[in-house]
């Protein structure tokens, strides 16, 4: 009965209802995803689909009602289909009404940090797309993750005495985490390249004095993301699950995972492929060519 009359008073708050921006298919998560597009040419059409079917709140009206810890940066309620964000990930405009932030209001809100609350709302956002396509079993991409999850991530979670009414939860932090490691790793690089080069991710702007007047990346790795991205241990109801106990199952999870995410992402496939698209891109290299010119201060 608490269930229902929680679900009830959050629907009520019309404030943070989702569908608020102009365009029909735009949502609260269309400028935050456009902003990732921007940055590293990452694209997440079934996240966007799915935040169309979601709520924005901000912690402080759920904590009171119990919903979620109160040291919690952010949350997904599958129950509710609200997300959960700190103040300073979401921006409100008259025009818009509550919408994520993007890459670049972040910056401005919260200044080094916002690659990594970019990979916080990353996760909570796919917690979404778990919900409304991957438990579904919309595709066979997510079937066949379904599948293998139940043969590698069960025993994982077996051998950590995970309850069974938590093991459930645990296959959507499991595909949330490692959807946040690949997104921060990706936009981790960029603004890495970018830095290298000279220019403030939040908005080339010039920041040393003597430019190169060219990308240059000075951690060049071209290894693959299927590599690199990696979920090692899950946060699952207050307690960590170490998912590397067993090798052959760990790099089976992640693999699948991978697998997974080149069938409903679009994103570079390494840190190389990341610089040759940002060497592609006008706004960047006319910001290079413009820092190149000014005299040193
Ligand atoms: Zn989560």
């Amino acid at each position: 009965m608490q269930a229902i009359i929680l679900k009830v008073a959050i629907a009520a708050l019309t404030v943070f209802s989702a569908s608020v921006a102009g365009a029909e298919n735009e949502t609260h998560a269309s400028a935050f995803l456009q902003s990732l597009f921007n940055r590293a040419r990452i694209e997440a059409p079934r996240i966007q689909a799915a935040a169309g079917q979601t709520l924005i709140a901000h912690p402080s009206l759920l904590q009171r009602w119990g919903v979620i810890s109160a040291d919690a940066a952010a949350a997904y309620n599958d129950w509710t289909n609200t997300l959960v964000l700190q103040p300073e990930m979401t921006i409100t405009t008259e025009r818009e009404g509550t919408r994520i932030r993007t890459l670049e209001e972040m910056a401005l809100s919260t200044g080094t940090a916002a690659n990594v609350n970019a990979t916080t709302v990353f996760h909570e956002l796919s917690h979404a797309e778990w919900d409304f396509f991957v438990e579904e079993g919309a595709t066979s991409a997510d079937r066949a993750l379904l599948n293998e999850m139940e043969q590698t991530l069960r025993p994982l979670l077996k051998s950590s005495a995970v309850p069974f009414y938590n093991q459930h939860l645990a296959e959507s932090e499991v595909f949330a985490y490692y959807r946040e490691d690949l997104i921060g790793q990706i936009l981790q690089d960029a603004s890495e390249i970018l830095l290298g080069s000279g220019l403030d991710p939040k908005d080339l702007s010039c920041v040393r004095t003597r430019h190169p007047g060219k990308l240059r990346d000075l951690m060049p790795d071209p290894r693959d993301y299927a590599i690199r991205a990696r979920v090692d241990t899950a946060w699952v109801q207050g307690k960590d699950i170490d998912l590397t106990q067993d090798q052959d199952l760990h790099r089976r999870l992640n693999d699948a995972l991978y697998e997974h995410s080149l069938e409903t992402l679009r994103f570079p496939s390494s840190r190389t492929a990341l610089f040759q698209i940002l060497e592609q891109d006008q706004r960047v290299m006319s910001a290079l060519l413009d820092c190149a010119v000014q005299p040193p201060i």
